[in-house]
């Protein structure tokens, strides 16, 4: 459709994972059909989302009487059941149209999802855990990890950013890193510009590398 969005989403298993997933699409405008085995899981989702339905996703026919094979986007979202995960990808490979995300709650599941063809494996608790290291160490309020060299960290603004306008201080140079945006005290998140001034207690987006991320978010 002309907004780019996938006009239906599939989330199958609603768990925390998938019912996370599937309501935060719903928040966004997407609408989604969820798909759940359990009859409470599906009365706990029912009027939170476009469409509620029980079901078991290892059947091949199941998954055809509800449209499924006719949407653009579908998320296997069953972690713990690793043959029901396993057998709902395989089924929905089935189908040529949808694109297939699907949720790997470790490496060898994982593994297995990407052989079998499915399109985007997440590991949420891999992922997650990579990156509550990068927050326990200290320093760091944020991190996202856009690429395996570049890095987006959420930091305060250390003395050597402070005072004085960003193209005279030149951190780019100096510590490759980038700020991007600030958050004075109090006010908003604002895109800097070559004659923002950061003060003391100012928080800032950096991007860079990990290292050098890392280590201008340890300046005193
Ligand atoms: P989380 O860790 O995100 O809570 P779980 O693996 O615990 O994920 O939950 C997965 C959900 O998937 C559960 O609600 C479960 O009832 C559902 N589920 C498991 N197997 C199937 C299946 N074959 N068909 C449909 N739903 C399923």
């Amino acid at each position: 459709n002309a907004s780019g969005k996938p006009s239906t989403v599939a989330v199958i298993g609603l768990g925390r994972f998938g019912g996370a997933l599937a309501l935060e699409l719903e928040a966004a405008g997407t609408e989604v059909l969820g798909i759940d085995e359990d009859a409470e899981r599906v009365q706990s989702f029912n009027g939170l989302l476009t469409h509620v339905v029980r079901a078991d996703s290892t059947q091949e026919e199941a998954l055809r009487q509800l449209a499924v094979h006719e949407l653009g986007v579908v998320v296997v979202a069953i972690g713990s059941d690793l043959e029901a995960s396993i057998l709902t990808a395989s089924r929905l490979l089935k189908f040529a149209r949808p694109t297939i995300w699907a949720k790997a709650i470790s490496e060898p599941h994982g593994e297995i999802l990407d052989q079998l063809g499915v399109h985007h494996v997440v590991r949420p608790e891999h992922d997650m855990g990579r990156r509550v290291a990068h927050l326990v160490q200290g320093g760091i309020r944020d991190y996202v990890e856009l690429d395996e060299d570049f890095v987006l960290v959420r930091t305060r603004a250390p003395q050597a950013a402070q005072d004085r306008p960003l193209d005279i201080l030149d951190l780019d140079a100096k510590y490759n890193i980038t700020v991007v945006a600030a958050k004075p005290l109090g006010e908003r998140w604002q895109p800097t510009r070559a004659h923002t001034v950061l003060r003391e207690d100012d928080e800032i987006l950096i991007e860079g590398s990990p290292s050098a991320t890392e280590a201008f978010s340890r300046l005193p």
